[in-house]
């Protein structure tokens, strides 16, 4: 039997478990240690540590404290991984807990956290997802169902000591070009919600005062949210500490590429079963900064879609130069405007779009001034026609039916 080498229980606190940690630092101790060779299960909390429930009320979302995510599972150390290895992990499986089976999705309020479109959004609000086996429905998205693509939104080694001060260099320096923003450029090392795994006192305050958040993706991988990156994959981590420290969380039952809700794609607490190997000098043999990785031989097959063009002019008609941030977003939108047609809420689309299998292409980045972004919505998932015809759109849902997402109550 496979062993599960990290534990948790959704009944406590996130604080309480010291092989969880919510921050990025060279000197967090192992959890505990692997093989070469050896495959093992990892229990994970939600990337809040529990903060948001299953209700119709969003109050959670609005008021989450984004400064304690993620919670992450490990280090998982690995023997005789050294820094310039590549560590390499066979993700086996991924899965819910039995008295677990629902996720989350939520759009943050503009004030706390934001988002891709959070000036069309700027309220809180969110929708609960059941898990069926491999498919999911929502009683707040009407109209849809579709198998999941599981994956963790959040895996990497831990950072050396001189790629923490590079990311926590060119990060403040960026947060201080307008440090007032709202949501901000960036988050920067915040000691007060730390959790340092099994580092305590004085030692893990001061680590924790530098340590690096674990909100953006960087060259060790982290949050990067690849949707493919799912069960079957085979990822190639950069190792830079000795044992390389290998951490996991944020699983993601299903997500849209861009993952543009972010709070987030539909999010879970679960279990992952990954089994690790090494490369020695790995780094410089295939002059690797970044992580690559394989795909799955297994996925959700959609095979028809309806893709939406967006180009780089924004809302307001300005042109911008070769923007693809700006395209993706026009792109969204017009599938937004697109299912609005059939009875759907703005806010019904906009979770549709960062919870299913939605696939997000850079499709021109070369004719100026415009590039192009495609958004390409599988057309299976849901329960009608969604084609467009001679016809005209047919409101599927009747006012009696459609259940809004969960706004926040006060
Ligand atoms: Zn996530």
């Amino acid at each position: 039997m496979t062993e599960t080498i990290i534990k948790i229980d959704l009944n406590t606190s996130a604080y309480e478990n010291e092989n969880i940690h919510n921050r990025w630092h060279p000197d967090i101790p192992m959890a505990c240690m692997v093989k070469p060779g050896d495959d093992f299960k990892i229990e994970c909390f939600d990337w809040t540590g529990g903060q948001i429930k299953n209700d119709d009320d969003a109050s959670d979302v609005r008021d989450v404290d984004l400064s304690q995510v993620h919670f992450l599972s490990g280090p998982v150390g690995v023997e005789g991984a050294e820094p310039g290895d590549l560590l390499v992990v066979d993700i086996l499986d991924i899965g819910a807990f039995d008295d677990c089976e629902w996720g989350f999705n939520g759009f943050f309020s503009k004030q706390n956290g934001g988002g891709f479109l959070t000036d069309h959004f700027p309220e809180a609000q969110k929708s609960i997802w059941d898990f069926n086996g491999m498919f999911t429905k929502s009683r707040h998205v009407p109209g849809v169902e579709f198998a999941g693509l599981i994956h963790p939104g959040l895996i990497g080694c831990l950072p050396s000591k001189e790629l923490l001060a590079e990311w926590n260099q060119r990060e403040t320096t960026l947060f201080n070009t307008e440090p007032e923003r709202v949501p901000p450029l960036a988050t920067l090392p915040y000691g007060d919600t730390a959790h340092m795994g099994k580092m305590v006192g004085d030692e893990a305050k001061a680590a924790a005062a530098e340590a690096a958040r674990t909100v953006p993706p960087r060259e060790h991988g982290g949050n990067c949210d690849i949707k493919d990156l799912s069960r079957g994959s085979k990822i190639f981590f950069p190792v830079y500490v000795e044992g390389g420290g290998l951490s996991v969380g944020d699983l993601h039952f299903s997500q849209g590429d861009g993952e543009i809700t972010f709070c987030g794609a539909i999010e879970m607490a679960g279990w992952i079963h990954l089994r690790v190997n090494l490369i020695k000098g790995g780094m410089e043999k295939y002059a690797i900064k970044n992580p690559i990785f394989k795909p799955s031989p297994i996925t959700p097959k959609y095979d028809d879609y309806l893709i939406f063009e967006g180009i780089s002019v924004d809302e307001q008609g300005s042109q911008h130069y070769l923007d693809v941030h700006i395209a993706y977003r026009q792109a969204c939108l017009n599938a937004i405007e697109y299912l609005k047609n059939f009875g759907y809420s703005g806010a019904q689309a906009y979770a549709i779009l960062g919870t299913a299998p939605v696939q997000g292409h850079i499709s021109g980045v070369v004719d100026i001034p415009n590039a192009c972004a495609t958004l390409w919505l599988p057309t299976d998932i849901f329960d009608f026609d969604v084609n467009p015809g001679a016809d005209g759109p047919t409101e599927f849902l009747d006012g009696s039916i459609q259940v809004p997402l969960a706004p926040d109550k006060e």
